[in-house]
């Protein structure tokens, strides 16, 4: 099965917690062949200070760029975001990066930049994505009640903003995934399945995966890094569970490939 996901990226700081962060571009290409995901897309932390080193949003940019040209096909990625530069500085980074032909979205981390998802900050920026068709990746993991910053809700509001813009709602908005899943977004699952069916069983996770559009799934393109299973167990234990889950061959094709595909390399 060939699969799109996510590496988080050649991590400039040794304290990131996983082997997917902590790796080279040499390793995640192995980790790939191991398991024939023929793309992945990295993904920034909206930090400059993990993926550079001379910490700017430009020097970012630089080095995702040049991983994706050193290996051809193999990577895109998302652009950075630094709250430190005004909005419309911000928006304009993003649109350089965009000029890249391996520049596929823009990633929004709020938990990371403590910003909330609609904060007018980000409108100019969002305005911009609107309007090129750009996707935006919203991480959305809360883990306080709905005012986290980083809530499905609140894409709901910037939606409300934005009605043309494409949304990725990372972690399926986590356990608020009932507000999310009433979202027109994608909606990307991580690599949580393990996870969710050891803690919460087969049924209950196979209810909430139904509860979103199967065309709009997306599978680890924000973060394949598990809790629960080694490295190496992620993938063969994903979908092993899909199966379970009584989707069928071409739905399950959907969400490791043929969505992302679509949406971020424009396949049919
Ligand atoms: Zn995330």
């Amino acid at each position: 099965m060939p699969m799109c996901t996510s590496s988080p990226g050649r991590c400039a700081n040794p304290d990131a917690e996983d082997v997917f962060a902590r790796a080279k571009e040499e390793d995640l290409l192995k980790i790939m062949d191991r398991y024939q995901i023929h793309r992945a897309v990295i993904m920034p932390f909206n930090d400059p200070f993990l993926l550079s080193m001379d910490f700017t949003v430009e020097a970012v940019h630089r080095n995702l760029e040049a991983i994706c040209a050193a290996h051809l096909g193999r990577f895109v990625f998302f652009a950075d975001v630094d709250i430190r530069n005004s909005p419309t500085e911000t928006a304009d980074a993003c649109r350089k990066a965009l000029q890249s032909p391996w520049c596929r979205g823009i990633k929004i981390h709020p938990a990371n930049t403590g910003m909330a998802i609609d904060d007018p900050y980000l409108d100019p920026l969002l305005s911009m994505a609107e309007q090129a068709g750009v996707p935006v990746a919203f991480h959305s993991y809360p883990n306080r009640p709905l005012r986290d910053e980083c809530a499905p809700g609140r894409i709901g509001t910037v939606l409300d903003r934005h009605p043309k813009l494409t949304a990725i709602v990372c972690h399926l908005g986590a356990f608020q995934w009932r507000h999310a899943a009433k979202l027109n977004a994608y909606f990307d699952l991580s690599a949580f399945l393990p996870d969710c069916v050891r803690k919460r069983g087969l049924e209950a996770c196979s209810m909430m995966l139904r509860a979103f559009p199967v065309d709009r799934l997306l599978f680890g393109t924000d973060w394949p890094c598990s809790r629960s299973c080694l490295p190496e167990e992620i993938y063969p234990r994903t979908f092993e569970i899909l199966h379970q889950m009584d989707f069928t061959e071409e739905e399950i094709h959907q969400i490791a490939y043929g969505n992302a595909a679509r949406l971020l390399w424009g396949e049919r």
